[in-house]
This record gives C-alpha cells, structure tokens and sequence, in this order.
C-alpha cells in the first residue's frame, strides 16, 4: 500500500456535526421527562442490543470480514448496525480499517498519541477529515447498492428507529400504565439516553484499546482487542 499523503483537516465541520451535538444538547428533556425503572430498562436493553451490532456486525463483519454470511443478512446486519447512529457500515468500516493500517501513526484520525484525550475519544468525529475515510479500504463492501444506500441515507434508518421507540411509549403508557412511564419518557431514555452511552461506549472502546489488552489483528499496531472492552 502507497503511504501517498492524504487530505489531512482537523478542523471541525460543524455542519456535520449538527446531530451530533444536538443529540447531546436533547439530554436537557430528562428534567421534562423524568425517570421511570422501565424506561432505564428499555435504554439498557436497546443499548446492548446495539453495541451488539457495532461490536459483532460493523466491527467483526463490516470491517473484518471475520465471518460469511448470506448477502440478505448482511443487509440486515447494516441495518442493526444503522440503528447506533454511527452511519453507515461502509463509512464505518472505511474508516475502521484505516484506522488498523495507519494505528497511531500521522493519518489514523482518532489516536490519542497524535491527538490527546479529548480529541481521541469524541471530538475526532466532529473533524472534516472523517467525513471521507479513503473508499480504497471498502471496495468490496461498495459493490453492494443496498450497502450503499444505508451509508447515502444514514440517518434513515436512525429516524425509523426513533419512531419505534415513540411508538413503543405510546403502547406502554396507554396498556401498561403501572409502569408509570410516558410515550416521550419512553422515546427519550429509549432512543437518546441509550444512543449517546452508545457514542461514548465505542469511542471509550476506541480511547482504550489503543492502550490496554491484547495485539490481534495486526502488528506494529498499538490498538489491541480487548475482550472486556468488547463489552461496553
Ligand atoms: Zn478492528
Ligand atoms: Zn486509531
């Protein structure tokens, strides 16, 4: 591979980042909505059910092909994997794989050696340079129009999601009213509350694994996999 040099912009898009940080801003409705053990219980689940699809489908499929699958689950795989809003799973991947050809070194765009703490952990996402991973490292994954498609629209899938959890709230709140949890209670715990530990539950995997657990899947790489990391 050619170390050609890239594009390298640290500065921040703050257009892109507009869901980011509005997503951030929207935890302020917890004080409207209040709490309720099952809408913490919908959030934890939605969430493990999510950092599953990162973790086992982006990561271990999408990025490194650690197992065959059909081209229909693979289409479903993308779509759980959507659902975290971390776009799609070519962007994802592209991104992913850069990060183990180039880990630590000048180009990997979320190393805390070249970047700090803070930088490393979120603010790496919010930088034009991630907005274009390399397309070179996901030529195989880009063959697939469906693929595609959920990395064009990636927010689609986000907003169907939403409107399941709404929609959930609104079951809950009419048929299992002892719950004593609300449609928008639901959604925001559900959907927000849940997706923002996601962020901050990958990029934690992304901040550590550059430091502790074991080499894996390339060396000269300081980014090791760590089995309890795989966890959060
Ligand atoms: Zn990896
Ligand atoms: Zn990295």
């Amino acid at each position: 591979m050619t170390n050609q040099t890239l594009p390298r912009d640290r500065s921040v898009d703050w257009g892109s980042s507009i869901p980011f940080l509005l997503m951030h801003v929207s935890l302020v409705s917890l004080f409207w909505v209040g709490f309720s053990w099952a809408a913490l219980a919908l959030a934890v689940l939605f969430y493990v059910v999510r950092m599953f699809a990162i973790t086992g489908f982006y990561h271990r499929y999408f990025s490194h092909k650690t197992f065959k699958t059909s081209r229909w689950f693979q289409f479903v795989m993308g779509v759980a994997g959507s659902s975290a809003v971390q776009k799609g799973p070519i962007w994802w991947a592209a991104h992913h794989r850069h990060h183990h050809a180039h880990s630590d070194d000048e180009h990997d765009v979320h190393s805390p050696r070249r970047l700090g703490f803070w930088m490393s952990h979120v603010g790496w996402i919010m930088t034009t340079e991630s907005l274009d991973p390399p397309s070179r490292y996901v030529k195989d994954l880009r063959s697939c129009p469906e693929l595609a498609f959920l990395d064009r629209f990636y927010l689609v899938v986000p907003i169907l999601f939403g409107a399941f959890v709404l929609g959930l709230g609104f079951v809950i709140e009419r048929f299992f009213p002892s719950w004593g949890a609300s449609a928008g209670q639901v959604f925001v715990w559900g959907f927000l509350v849940s997706t923002i530990a996601l962020y901050h539950g990958t990029y934690t995997i992304n901040s550590l694994s550059h430091k502790f657990g074991r080499q894996r899947f390339r060396t000269g790489d300081d980014s090791r996999n760590n089995f309890w990391l795989a966890l959060l």
